[in-house]
Parts: structure tokens; sequence; C-alpha cells
């Protein structure tokens, strides 16, 4: 089934992520405060509105990609101009509490909402690899899931509303603190005369596996395309994970679980992101660890 989706949000991940549905066969109308957005995204086949709500208007599936809660819930007060009826599927990165909160606001509008936020990154958004996370009744995951499928290779149904913000927030807290593990590991194998890729060649088939070391690994050398060989060129912007080490930090102080190392994670990844590093990739933080260490 077709379907005549309002794209909200033509950023890094949202740009990509509209074309791939354009490429699906469905009809997409676009708009992103941005022009280059804009411009990119007509290159790629949607159609660009004047507005948001111009964008949304009469669509029955609308898609946000916003930087913060605070975009999605702005966005959700205006969006009421949409079919009645009409399915909306939050893939920004937020809060739970504000997923929630937005999904309430679409429903007392008259329509359905489902936060589904992805993993994988603007290389995944362009090669239609995401994995979404989603939280949602099961009917509204019925008819989203096909739609998601074409922006991803897995869809995981996490459970009721806010449950795929859920799930993001965890997962991004154990992506922070094994960059931090892994950054570590080499900074001390420095110390210690070890050299990176001894180190790499026994951890990345060895108990230290993780992603962190063996896609993005913190320095040069051992796997070619991680951001390190390019000057730490983003990938996934380090300001973006103090962003979801700061949301699971709020999460787990709500909620009054520890989650030490989760907190630790997050003021480092806050302290690197103020200055110059927020644009660097989040590997970047081997540097200032290194720095500790000198
Ligand atoms: P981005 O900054 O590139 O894109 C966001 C876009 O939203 C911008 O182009 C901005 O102009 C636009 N925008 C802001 N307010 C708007 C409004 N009111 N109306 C229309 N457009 C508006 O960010 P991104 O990298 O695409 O990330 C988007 C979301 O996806 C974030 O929540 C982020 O945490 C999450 N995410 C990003 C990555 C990644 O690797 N970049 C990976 C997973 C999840």
């Amino acid at each position: 089934m077709t379907h005549r989706i309002g794209f909200v949000g033509l950023g890094n991940m949202g740009g990509p992520m509209a074309a791939n549905l354009v490429k699906a066969g469905h009809r997409v109308t676009g708009y992103d405060l941005a022009e280059a957005a804009r411009t990119r995204a007509a290159d790629h086949g949607v159609a660009v509105a004047a507005s948001a709500a111009e964008a949304v208007t009469g669509a029955d599936l609308v898609i946000t990609m916003l930087p913060t809660g605070r975009h999605v819930l702005d966005a959700y007060q205006e969006l009421t101009v949409a079919a009645r009826g009409a399915l909306f599927v939050d893939c920004s990165t937020i809060a739970v509490g504000d997923a929630r909160v937005a999904a309430d606001l679409a429903r007392v509008a008259g329509h359905r909402a489902v936060d589904a936020p992805v993993s994988g990154g603007v290389a995944g958004a362009e090669a239609a690899s995401l994995t979404f996370m989603v939280g949602a009744d099961d009917p509204d995951f019925a008819e989203a899931e096909p739609v998601l499928a074409a922006m991803g290779r897995r869809v995981v149904h996490c459970g009721a509303s806010g449950a795929g913000q859920a799930a993001k927030v965890c997962n991004n807290m154990i992506l922070g603190i094994s960059m931090i593990a892994v950054s570590e590991a080499f900074v001390l194998g420095e110390s210690l005369g070890l050299s990176h890729q001894a180190l790499f060649d026994v951890a990345s088939t060895a108990s230290g596996q993780c992603w962190a070391l063996t896609s993005n690994c913190p320095v040069p050398g051992p796997v070619p395309g991680s951001p390190a060989n390019r000057d730490y060129a983003a990938g996934f912007a380090a300001a973006l994970m103090a962003k979801d080490l700061g949301l699971a930090a709020d999460a787990a102080t709500a909620l009054a679980v520890p989650a030490e190392l989760g907190r630790q994670a997050a003021e480092l990844y806050a302290a690197f992101a103020a200055g110059e590093g927020g644009a660097l990739d989040f590997s970047a933080i081997i540097t200032t660890l290194r720095e500790d260490a000198a």
C-alpha cells in the first residue's frame, strides 16, 4: 500500500529517509527550515512544501525527524491539518516522556501516533539499512511496519507508546559507555607500549569485542572506514551522543536507577561536546582521555 506522506525534518537523517520513501513509491511532501535540506530533498523526488503544515495537509501518514523533543512537541501542535485518523510516526531521538506527550497531542487531534527512533546513522539512512525501535499499539505497528521497512533493515516492536524511545536511550547508553571503555583501553595500551593493531587483533576476537571497537574504532588503522581515519569527521556527532546520554541520565534520575557508568559517560560527553568536540564523531572522546593521561 502506498501512502501520501508528510515528512517534516529533511536533515542528515530525514533527507535520505524521505528519498527512500519516494523510491518505494510513496507520495512524499516534505518541509525543512533549512533551504539546503529542502533543495537536496527536491533533488531526490520529494515534493517540497512552503511550511510544515502545508507538507502535512491531507497526509494519511506523517513522519517527523527533528533534533529534540522540544522541536517535536512544537511541530505536533501545528500538524493537526493531517487527514483525520492519520498515523504520526516520530523517528527523532527524544525523551520517553516527551514521546508520550507527543502521542497524546496527536490523539487529542483525532490522529494515531507511534515513536520509532532509529539506529544506524547517516550511512544507514542512505542505504535504507536502519534499525527502527517502535513504541505502538499492535494495529498501528502493523500499519507503520511496511513504511519503516522501506527505510530500514530491521523494525522491532518494543512495546506500547514510548517503548521505542526507551530502547533507544538504553542502546545508546551501552554505546556511549563502550566507546569510553574501548578508548580507555587504547590509551592504557599506549602507555604500556602496546600497538593499536595488536590490541585490536586480540580484543576484536576476544571478550572485549563490541561495535565501538570493530566498526567505529577510535584509533586510525585497524578499521579503515572508522571516523578516526578522517580526523574524526562525524559519523555520529559527539553532541548527539551527549544528548542521548543526557536523556538516559534523566530517565535514570526520574526512576531512581543508579546507572553510575551511564551518568559518568553523560558527564564526559557533555564536557567534550561543549567545546570543539561537539561536531566531531563521538569516537573522538579518546583525544580527551589521552590528554588526561598525559
Ligand atoms: P539534523 O540537524 O541534520 O536534521 C534536523 C533537521 O530538522 C534540520 O535540517 C533542521 O533544519 C530541521 N528542523 C528543525 N526544526 C524544524 C521545524 N520546526 N520544521 C522543519 N524542519 C525543522 O539532525 P539529524 O542528524 O538528521 O538527526 C535528527 C534526529 O535523529 C535527532 O533526534 C538525532 O538524535 C536522531 N539520530 C541521528 C543520527 C545520526 O547519526 N545523525 C542517528 C540516529 C538518530
